[in-house]
């Protein structure tokens, strides 16, 4: 038995010692900016959703844009902040929880269920102008 563990011990370190050789140098992680698709990409795909939605938005880039953390993402992995959704929620109508402006990360912003520009575009209605602002990368 205790024969045995040793083996398995000494089997690990062998495999252990194996991999760390084989494994390539990782070079820095890159930061989130870097990681960024370009703008003109994420201008995009936010315009396509207003577009299949028939909604009107104008997307504004902003050079100022400070990114901070996403406040739709789950708090314990909360994305960076690209998108700053600014909407204009038809007061005729009884929303839950209207979005008047919010901070998210892009992959919030352009969720085709549940993202922020789609929410600011149906409580919009046909009559009123979302605006977006993103930042440049
Ligand atoms: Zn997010």
């Amino acid at each position: 038995m205790i024969a045995a563990q040793t083996t398995r011990q000494r089997c690990r370190s062998a495999l252990g010692a194996w991999l760390r050789g084989r494994r390539h140098q990782i070079e820095q992680t890159p930061a989130s900016w870097a990681l960024l698709a370009p703008t003109a990409v994420r201008v995009a795909e936010i315009e396509a959703v207003a577009e299949e939605m028939h909604g009107a938005i104008k997307v504004m880039i902003d050079p100022h844009f400070t990114p901070g953390e996403c406040t739709w993402c789950a708090p314990a992995r909360p994305e960076l902040a690209t998108v700053r959704v600014c909407g204009d929620p038809d007061p005729e109508q009884d929303h839950m929880k209207p979005l008047f402006a919010a901070e998210v990360c892009h992959r919030c912003a352009v969720n085709p269920r549940t993202g922020a520009v789609r929410q600011a575009l149906i409580e919009a209605g046909p009559h009123r102008l979302v605006e977006v602002e993103v930042c440049e990368s």
